[in-house]
């Protein structure tokens, strides 16, 4: 028991003595982003980017640069003026290096960066589950 106390103490002290030992594994301090793959279409609201990379990031299921920051499309499909709290992640072609205008894949409507596919007040009533017009 004595030597299992003497242990923890030991590394205790070695913890509070070298913060390189207090390095963060998990990268906990990092960013949490929303990240779509390129390739696969797969959304993911957790993933931690290493603090000095900028995307596109590397996907650790593949270890392809495929991970990138997408853009949001609030609209709904068929009826202008709606908004829905569930977006519909895009990657702007820009982003991708691609020419051309970004368009939803579900409405069609034009994507741009800090999209804004519907107004705020139609937004703000999805949110608070009213229905709006823009
Ligand atoms: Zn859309």
């Amino acid at each position: 028991m004595a030597c299992l106390i003497s242990a923890c103490s030991l590394a205790l002290l070695a913890w509070l003595a070298a913060p390189h030992l207090r390095a963060d594994p998990f990268n906990r301090s990092g960013r949490v982003l929303t990240v779509m793959d390129s390739v696969t279409g797969v959304v993911r609201h957790d993933f931690r980017a290493p603090p000095d990379a900028s995307p596109p990031f590397v996907n650790p299921g593949t270890g392809d640069r495929t991970l990138f920051l997408p853009e949001r499309c609030h609209a709904v499909r068929g009826s202008p003026g709606l908004a829905t709290r569930t977006p519909t992640f895009v990657i702007l072609n820009e982003d991708l290096g691609r020419d051309g205008p970004t368009r939803c894949p579900d409405c069609g409507r034009a994507v741009t960066r800090h999209n804004k596919s519907v107004s705020d007040g139609a937004l703000a009533a999805a949110f608070a589950g009213a229905p709006a017009s823009e």
